[in-house]
């Protein structure tokens, strides 16, 4: 409305920003911005800003390239790290296309029109993820994996480097506006893991998006490289995006049941239900790297079966402990690497696929499903998620629900993206083959 809009344009005088960032994000998941000076504050917000979409990776062709950024006037920000007097704030924008409609190959469209859809059933989906990452050297200008320092989970390092920074990182995020609610070292040594407050999916993804991004500047200012690969190194632990669902009708946890047996609801239930039947289709978002199959093998606390339980960590989908409002189920298979509106979009359709259509999860399952037979497994009809992106890929293009979430443009992008990589890589030469067979053969 035009009263937000002239509020807002005296809020950026007030805040004395000079230039401002209007931000999106590509199909990967990376985070892309236009700065314009502040004298073209009032175009933007009135207008949007226009911008050559054709070199953005998985947007459009040359001929219809004419793409418009409009911005979410509740996404305003100051950039902390910037000085004062000098200040620059951002918006993250919603993108456009010449004649005016929404481009469905923007993520963030992606994932509001999900939204949509499960609000026709009244439910809000929350999201809350737990982001982990290596602070790692820079050497000569250049990202190593050279420890930062050597601790371990929960550790209290002596007043280190790595412990300042995860602050600094903190402080950052605060003044950004994020509630934070936990940080501790990770298993890893120069692993670490910062919980933010759930949130509506769509703020989420936002807020995820600018968490990478602020934590990498921070962690760069002070030499440091904030690494949310995957899986950076061989024989230890990954890097995971654990995520905690929810879904909320009329203001309420639709997710808790005092009355049923772990006090979960049927809708919490049949939620599971949907993530699992779709959990190989899903994975191809939540994993988008050749990398982040790396990290999907047993023995790291990170899961490779499509399974629930109450309690075990080796599970895909976990029910913490918390009830009431904090009734949620733990998806776990996400890391940093995915694209977190696409990601919380096939979630989200994947669920209410289980909600709609009351599907039951198989059992739950409380062993430790990494130390099971293949034979065990199959008896009790545990399924295995993809192993390397191809497989995923065609796991994707196998589930109709999934894909008509994505819509075609957005399949189409995915498919080329995935078929160049999967090429680039399939045909190079490895280390670890040299290693294995240039002695021997
Ligand atoms: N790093 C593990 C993963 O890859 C998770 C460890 C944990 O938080 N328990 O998912
Ligand atoms: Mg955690
Ligand atoms: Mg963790
Ligand atoms: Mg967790």
């Amino acid at each position: 409305s035009r009263d937000a809009t002239s509020a807002m344009l005296e809020r950026i005088e007030q805040d004395n920003v000079r230039f401002l960032r209007l931000q999106f994000t590509d199909l990967l998941g990376m985070p892309k911005n236009v700065a314009i000076p502040i004298k073209q504050a009032e175009k933007a917000l009135t207008g949007g800003i226009g911008f050559d979409g054709s070199s953005i990776e998985g947007f459009v062709r040359i001929e219809e390239s004419d793409m418009i950024l409009k911005p979410d006037l509740s996404t305003y920000t100051l950039l902390p790290w910037q000085p004062e007097d000098y200040a620059e704030a951002r918006f993250i924008c919603d993108v456009y296309k010449a004649s005016g409609r929404p481009f469905e190959g923007d993520p963030r469209y992606v994932l509001r029109r999900a939204m949509e859809d499960a609000a026709k059933d009244g439910f809000v989906f929350n999201t809350g993820p737990e982001l982990e990452f290596f602070l790692f050297k820079m050497i000569d200008g250049r990202p190593t994996t050279r420890f930062q320092d050597v601790g371990g989970y929960f550790d209290l390092a002596p007043t280190d480097l790595a412990e300042d920074v995860r602050r600094e990182i903190i402080l950052a995020l605060t003044e950004m506006g994020f509630e934070i609610e936990a940080s501790h070292h990770e298993v890893a040594e120069s692993q670490h893991e910062i919980d933010f407050k759930y949130s509506d999916a769509l703020h989420t993804a936002d807020n995820v998006i600018t968490f990478k991004f602020a934590a990498k500047t921070i962690a760069l200012m002070r030499g440091l490289h904030a690494s949310f690969m995957a899986k950076p190194i061989h024989g230890i632990c990954g890097s995971g995006m654990h995520t905690n669902c929810s879904l909320a009708k009329d203001g309420v946890n639709a997710f808790f049941d005092p009355d049923a047996p772990i006090q979960i609801s049927e809708t919490c239930l049949h939620f599971i239900g949907g993530l699992l039947k779709h959990a190989r289709a899903i994975t191809r978002l939540a994993n988008p790297t050749i990398n982040s199959y790396k990290r999907l093998v047993p023995g790291y606390e990170a899961p490779c079966y499509v399974s629930w339980s109450a309690s075990n960590r080796s599970a895909l989908v976990r029910v913490p402990a918390p009830r009431g409002n904090s009734t949620r189920v733990e998806f776990r298979s996400p890391d940093p690497t995915c694209n977190p509106y696409l990601a919380f979009a096939a979630m989200l359709a994947a669920g209410m696929d289980g909600v709609r259509n009351k599907i039951e999860p198989p059992n739950g399952v409380d062993k430790n499903i990494y130390q099971m037979t293949s034979a065990e497994r199959g008896y009790a009809g545990i399924d295995t998620l993809p192993c390397d992106l191809y497989e995923a890929h065609q796991a994707l293009l196998a589930d109709d629900l999934i894909c008509e979430a994505l819509g075609p443009h957005v399949l189409e992008a995915l498919t080329s993206v995935t078929n160049a990589e999967w090429d680039a890589y399939r045909t190079a030469v490895h280390p670890w083959e040299l290693d294995r067979y240039l002695a021997t053969y």
